[in-house]
């Protein structure tokens, strides 16, 4: 009897707390160590300022991954530097704004598809399969891990850029946490009251839980096209009209229980 691909997922992949997933189902586990990681634009990189505090790091993998939108323009350059003054802007934001320790977010990709560490500590948490605490979804701080996808899509899709290298982070952390992507990948509005991450991409979810569980398993995606292609998606340089109403503000990122728990790890 064929296994159910969810089913396949949780029974196929095996993976320690620093080790790559391996594929025990299809394909030869010899020949397939998982996604690897992808090109990330370390912090020192975007040159993000010193945090207040230094992030708490858990013993544990998170939960979910939590896939927002920033709520800033639908930017047409797409260039590194672009997206490290992104992150600036961000973690500036959180700071001074929110008074918040640092960037709240993990993960940050900008429309030219470049994929920027957040929090402090991220990277090395994730290589070691425990969680850097963040803040960008209420209550669920503790169990999530944040992307920040730039833009504000109510009414537009991402790029392919984008999109491409969302795939590929999502993926790559999936096998480091040993995440089923189908249970996994989830919006912020799946578990906040907040129409974060927008419509269009809220939409796309489905496929990116498919191409991720693809990727993990080594398999190309087929067909190639996202399902939006031909209605929407710009290949690059396309600039929209579409605004966020409060620039940063996609929702509630912090709650009580995030500070409730809070104890030595
Ligand atoms: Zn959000």
């Amino acid at each position: 009897m064929p296994l159910d691909r969810r089913h396949a997922l949780t029974l196929g992949f095996s993976l320690g707390i620093a080790g790559a997933a391996v594929p025990l189902l299809g394909t030869p586990a010899a020949a397939w160590a998982g996604p690897i990681r992808p090109r990330i634009h370390e912090r020192l990189e975007w040159e993000a300022r010193e945090p207040r505090e230094t992030a708490t790091v858990l013993r544990r993998a998170p939960e979910h991954i939590v896939i927002h939108h920033t709520a800033t323009s639908n930017s047409m350059d797409d260039t590194p530097e672009h997206a490290h003054r992104l992150s600036r802007a961000i973690q500036k934001h959180h700071m001074r704004r929110n008074r918040w320790d640092d960037i709240g977010e993990q993960f940050t990709i900008s429309r030219g598809g470049h994929i920027m560490e957040g929090r402090n500590r991220t990277l090395l948490a994730v290589s070691r399969g425990m969680h850097a605490v963040g803040a960008h979804t209420a209550d669920h701080n503790r169990t999530s891990l944040g992307i920040e996808n730039e833009g504000t899509y109510a009414r537009t899709s991402p790029t392919l850029a984008l999109l491409g290298s969302l795939v590929k982070l999502t993926a790559w952390l999936c096998a480091q946490y040993d995440l089923n992507p189908y249970e996994a990948i989830v919006g912020h509005r799946d578990l906040n009251h907040t129409r974060c991450p927008g419509d269009y991409l809220y939409d796309l979810l489905p496929e990116l839980r498919e191409r991720v569980w693809h990727r993990m398993v080594g398999r190309r995606f087929s067909p190639a096209a996202w399902k939006l292609e031909q209605q929407s998606l710009p290949r690059r340089g396309v600039m929209f009209a579409e605004q966020p109403e409060r620039v940063f503000d996609h929702g509630p990122a912090l709650g009580i229980s995030d500070f409730s728990e809070i104890r030595p790890e």
